[in-house]
């Protein structure tokens, strides 16, 4: 059928060989295609783009290339997006806990079940409308996924800051307010209320505690907290502008 020149603009150049990027990618059409099957067939998941151009006239993913078409590929400019329209629910994959464990320590709203498989996740993003957080570009492929980001850093504590620059979150973290365990809101509980529930210790040496409205976990300013504030005040030193 012809030839097609497809060219990857920002962040989404992430997602190709070196030699690919930042220039525009020959691709050969042999039979009548949908922009977004060339667009994953070079790599890229579908949830990242923002936009598609051809000869300079936004298309939807649906469009059918016609040869010679100069195409442009997007990323989401969600820096530039308030929050409340990014809406940023979340729903993680099995390879990140962590990340999982201090999304919600900052007050986000992130699900995460290890035993999920594939289509579990591509399922309950799609029901809830959520962003749904991977390293997998195979499952961000899915139809079903229409919200969804591939994680790029390694480490979870890199991956925390990669997720508040890319989402644009600086302004809602709120940490200690969600429960990492459960993803439960936390509300301050009386301590005489659960005396029983404490250790000897902590019975004597804490008098302000939070529980966990949905799983009834209980916590308190104790080592867990201590070990985690200096990491919370570096993020939110990171959302009041400064460099990690
Ligand atoms: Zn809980």
């Amino acid at each position: 059928m012809g030839l097609v020149y497809v060219r990857f603009h920002g962040c989404l150049n992430d997602f190709l060989p070196a030699a690919q990027r930042e220039r525009p990618i020959t691709y050969i059409v042999k039979e009548k295609t949908a922009v977004k099957h060339i667009i994953e067939a070079l790599g890229v998941p579908h949830p990242e783009i923002g936009k598609v151009e051809v000869d300079g006239r936004p298309v939807p993913l649906t469009y059918h290339v016609q040869n010679g078409d100069d195409i442009h590929v997007f990323p989401f400019d969600l820096e530039h997006t308030e929050a409340s329209v990014i809406d940023p629910r979340f729903i993680l994959d099995n390879h990140l806990g962590k990340l999982t464990h201090y999304l919600r320590l900052l007050g986000f709203d992130a699900l995460y079940d290890p035993f999920w498989q594939d289509r579990d996740l591509a399922l309950i993003a799609n029901r809830e409308d959520r962003i749904l957080l991977t390293r997998d570009r195979g499952l961000l492929k899915r139809n079903l996924v229409r919200r969804g980001y591939c994680v790029r850093a390694h480490q979870p504590r890199e991956q925390v800051f990669e997720i508040i620059n890319r989402f644009n979150l600086r302004a809602l973290v709120k940490p200690f307010q969600r429960c990492p365990r459960c993803n439960g809101l936390l509300e301050p509980v009386n301590k005489a209320e659960i005396l029983d529930h404490l250790e000897p210790l902590t019975r004597l040496y804490y008098d302000e505690f939070d529980r966990c409205t949905q799983c009834g976990q209980i916590y308190w300013k104790g080592s867990h907290y201590e070990r985690m504030l200096p990491f919370i005040e570096k993020i939110l030193n990171y959302c009041n502008g400064n460099t990690p």
